[in-house]
């Protein structure tokens, strides 16, 4: 005999009202986040050499580079986490971390200051030579 629609459809509600839920009551549950999540881009400072390379990779332009300024910007909202930024970057300075940025209202860009790093010295005397 087949079961009836409505005792089917009873069941199910009840099954679900009463089992574990698969949503997360956010922002009173904290989500997980796992190893390989792609949260945010961030960068280290002290490493960059400002060569623009990120910028010129990025599909959506979100980063930007201020040479003179010597400023690392990024446009969060506008970031879609491809890592293409992360692979490019000759210096190994950028990163994908695990946490999402905080939420924004407004387009916001964030703005790193970089000192690159000095480049080495040259000798103030040929090898070899006195
Ligand atoms: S983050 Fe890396 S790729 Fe981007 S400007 Fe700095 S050194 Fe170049
Ligand atoms: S992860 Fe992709 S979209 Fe985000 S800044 Fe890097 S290159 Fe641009």
């Amino acid at each position: 005999m087949p079961i009836n629609p409505f005792v089917k459809m009873t069941s199910t509600v009840i099954k679900h009202l009463l089992g574990p839920t698969a949503c997360k009551m956010y922002p009173v549950e904290k989500p997980v986040f796992f190893a390989n999540t792609r949260g945010h881009i961030a960068i280290e400072t002290n490493k960059c050499i400002l060569c623009t390379l990120c910028a010129k990779k990025c599909p959506t332009y979100a980063i930007q580079v201020d040479k003179p300024g010597k400023a690392w910007k990024i446009e969060r909202t506008k970031c879609i986490m491809c890592l293409a930024c992360v692979a490019c970057c000759p210096k190994k300075c950028l990163t994908s971390e695990n946490q999402y940025s905080a939420p924004v209202t407004v387009k916001v860009v964030e703005t790193f200051n970089v000192e690159p790093p000095a480049a080495p010295k040259a000798p103030e005397t040929c090898p070899g030579k006195e």
